[in-house]
């Protein structure tokens, strides 16, 4: 039976390593924290169940998510979003997530809504999808686009593509990720009844063959020859025949001495840009609205959702569980004053989103994060410019996670990676 060692307990490492134990593999996993998910850990609290801030999953039944979980054997259904609203210009309108939406939108005059019906057929029909090293903005004023398109297109980069800076998103990375959404009519999808299942089945998986160490820091991936023959934990020296990197490539890379790396490797690495916001999670007392769909704002381009209208047992029967994003950049994460008038930014924009529901605030989880997403998908991080699956030059360490050359963009690309390094250690695919 191959063993493999896993490092790291993240959502994307539980999925490669439960992947692995339905194969056969006799799988473990250290994690340095306490708890498992990483950046998607769950939290429990006076009935409420928690995601870390939003966890939608893009593409829904088509995701590397719901492919991963039919293989071994716990088949999730994902339950697709209400409508959504845009609060714009001082009122709500509504926000189109498909071409039949476009015509009841009034976000767009009627000369716009047929100038984007025509853009979104050229989308699908993947004209656009070379345009990775020419960002949005560039692609916008090449194309003339302006007004309500532009106004749709700035909340699209800022949703999908986790980057609000239009003059910094990958028009191709984008136009990829929409095209993905018109052909298969899956746009982003919550889980039928939340995460928690996916976790418990995912550590159940990997228990039934194997181990899962909480509380235990990888210190060192250890080679012989150029392979990877185990990791140093604990003092210890743990063995395997492969070893799966899950921690950030970013922080990955510190793990391998880096003598044996090719030259220029780890710096590429370690200047990855992620993608950085502030969030709120709150609790509140009654049912403050059924909107069962995102809710933007403009002006900041933020959005959320009443994430117990998509899956009831996530609040106590009467409240609701809200959560609201508002994605920026790391510079921004990295000064207190402008985290502070961020968060208060994101607060105004809750209140256009939901007024009144401060009224109901049971409690809140507000934070800022330097990394939401492993990468932002700009014009310079675009998929095929990330670090691989496999590391050059060594044998028996892969990454995942998502941060490598993967295709998506936010989450998914972390979850596109398990399918990749499954295929490189298998040799199968889904
Ligand atoms: C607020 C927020 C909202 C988000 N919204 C969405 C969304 O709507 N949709 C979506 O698809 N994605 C979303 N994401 C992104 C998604 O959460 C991440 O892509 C995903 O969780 C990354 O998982 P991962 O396993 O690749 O990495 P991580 O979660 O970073 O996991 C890496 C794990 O490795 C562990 N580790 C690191 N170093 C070591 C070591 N030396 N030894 C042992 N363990 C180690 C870490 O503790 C961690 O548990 C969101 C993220 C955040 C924070």
């Amino acid at each position: 039976m191959p063993k493999t060692i896993i490092v790291g307990a993240g959502i994307n490492g539980l999925l490669l390593g439960a992947l692995l134990a339905h194969e056969g593999d006799e799988v473990t996993v250290f994690e340095k924290s306490r708890i498992v998910g990483g950046r998607a850990f769950l939290l429990e609290k006076g009935g409420f169940v928690l995601d870390y801030g939003i966890h939608l999953t893009r593409f829904g039944p088509k995701s590397a998510v719901a492919a991963i979980m039919k293989r071994i054997g716990h088949e999730v259904g994902f339950r697709k979003l209400g409508a959504s609203f845009v609060h714009d210009g001082g009122r709500m309108k509504l926000f189109p997530t498909s071409p039949g939406g476009i015509f009841k939108s009034d976000l767009f005059s009627l000369g716009e809504k047929l100038r984007i019906l025509g853009l979104l057929i050229a989308i699908k029909r993947g004209r656009f999808d070379d345009c990775l090293d020419l960002s949005l903005e560039e692609w916008m004023r090449e194309h003339g686009v302006g007004g309500g398109i532009r106004a749709y297109f700035e909340l699209v980069s800022a949703s999908v593509m986790v980057c609000p800076f239009v003059e910094k998103t990958s028009a191709g990375e984008m136009f990829r990720n929409l095209r993905k959404v018109l052909v298969t009519g899956h746009s982003a999808e919550y889980p039928v009844g939340g995460w928690k299942p996916i976790h418990r089945a995912l550590v159940d998986t990997i228990q039934k063959r194997g181990a899962l160490h909480t509380g235990t820091r990888v210190e060192s991936v250890v080679f012989s020859g150029g392979r990877a023959v185990g990791v140093k934990a604990g003092g210890k020296i743990h063995r395997a025949d492969r070893v799966v990197v899950n921690a950030p490539v970013q922080q990955a890379v510190s793990l391998i001495p880096a003598k044996l790396l090719p030259p220029g490797y780890a710096a590429r690495c370690r200047k990855l840009v992620p993608t950085s916001g502030v969030f709120v999670d709150a609790a509140l007392d009654s049912v403050v609205s059924p909107i069962d769909g995102l809710i933007y704002t403009t002006k900041p381009a933020a959005y959320g959702c009443i994430t117990s209208n998509l899956s009831p047992g996530l609040a106590p029967e009467g409240r609701q569980l809200f959560t609201m994003f508002y994605p920026t950049s790391l510079e921004d994460m990295r000064d207190r004053a402008i985290v502070a008038k961020r968060k208060k930014e994101l607060w105004a924009a809750v209140r256009r989103a939901l007024p009144g529901v401060e009224k109901h605030l049971l409690w809140k989880r507000e934070c800022a994060l330097a990394m939401i997403d492993g990468v932002q998908v700009n014009v310079d991080q675009t998929e095929d410019k990330r670090p691989g699956v496999r590391v050059p030059g060594l044998d028996g360490v892969y990454l995942v996670g998502d941060s490598v050359a993967a295709p998506g963009a936010g989450g998914d690309v972390g979850n596109e990676s398990v399918l990749l390094a499954f295929r490189e250690i298998t040799g199968k695919g889904l």
